[in-house]
């Protein structure tokens, strides 16, 4: 094969900002690739990436519904199998390998925005596949973690598996955010409406606020904290950086963050 090709595992996918995003890279740094958009049928999620790499495809992110899936199809690392999911597998080796860049989308996120991590009283509302991530990435960043859910026996299964972690209901939030240095929000709350997972009265000016969620940019979540004077991260950030860490890792080259930032903003 003349270029690389790259992809997109998901159903749906046909809204992903993925493929501008990686292939603005690609054009600022002259590689010859593209990177293209696959919805398989759920049961043949493990014959469509045997037949990536099969095809010579060099690497594939994972979103919703395939990320716990293609665990049975790839060689996960310690972290992504610690945090059950896979969002970017490499094709590139004697078998698939499955990573996850969410955890490392979201810290990168954070320290990009001076957040410091490591010590900090981090809460994370959700424990979905976003949350799960975030969760373990604060951890082993070094932040103690409260873990908030709508279903709270959820929260307290993923808080057994987190080090130093604790499990709540959503109820608890008001208590937790008190001594709080991180708030992310890590459930689909906000997303497409005016909504938030979190009472604005619960907020502080000392809190940072990181939204998973990119639609909006400005949710009703970041509108309450950035009002009382908390610092605000917007979930593009996540989304560029777990981009930007599957660019990396599959290219072997340090990514054109700028330029991959303007091509998701541009689309935002
Ligand atoms: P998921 O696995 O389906 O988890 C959804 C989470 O949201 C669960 O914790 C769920 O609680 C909670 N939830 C849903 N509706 C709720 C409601 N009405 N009230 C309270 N909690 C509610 O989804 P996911 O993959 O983790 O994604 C979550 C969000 O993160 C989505 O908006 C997604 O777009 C975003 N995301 C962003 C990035 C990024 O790079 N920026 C990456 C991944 C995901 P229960 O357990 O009680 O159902």
């Amino acid at each position: 094969m003349v270029m690389d090709v790259y992809g997109l595992l998901g159903n749906p996918v046909g809204h992903s900002l993925s493929p501008p995003m990686h292939e603005a890279a690609y054009e600022e740094l002259g590689i010859d690739a593209r990177y293209v958009t696959f919805e398989p049928a759920p049961d043949a999620i493990e014959d469509a990436v045997r037949g990536a790499d099969a095809l010579g495809i060099a690497g594939l992110n994972v979103t919703i519904p395939f990320k716990q899936d293609v665990l049975s199809v790839v060689e996960p690392d310690s972290l992504a199998a610690r945090i059950g999911a896979v969002n970017t597998i490499d094709l590139t080796g004697e078998q698939p390998t499955g990573h996850n860049t969410d955890a490392a989308g979201a810290l990168r996120a954070l320290r990009d925005h001076d957040v410091t991590v490591a010590d900090a009283t981090a809460v994370v509302v959700g424990a979905g596949g976003a949350g799960r991530a975030i969760a373990f990435g604060l951890a082993d960043g070094g932040a103690s973690v409260a873990i908030a859910n709508r279903t709270t026996s959820t929260a307290h299964e993923l808080a057994d598996t987190v080090p130093g972690a604790s499990g709540h209901s959503l109820d608890a939030l008001d208590s937790l955010l008190t001594d709080a240095d991180i708030l992310v929000n890590a459930t689909s709350v906000g997303m497409d409406e005016d909504a938030t997972p979190v009472p604005a009265d619960a907020l502080h000016a000392d809190l940072a606020v990181l939204d998973a969620v990119y639609r909006p940019l400005e949710t009703r979540l970041l509108q309450d904290a950035s009002a009382i004077g908390a610092t605000t991260v917007d979930g593009a950030w996540m989304l560029l950086y777990q981009g930007v860490e599957a660019f990396e890792r599959w290219t072997g080259r340090d990514a054109p963050v700028a330029v991959m930032n303007q091509a998701l903003r541009d689309r935002l």
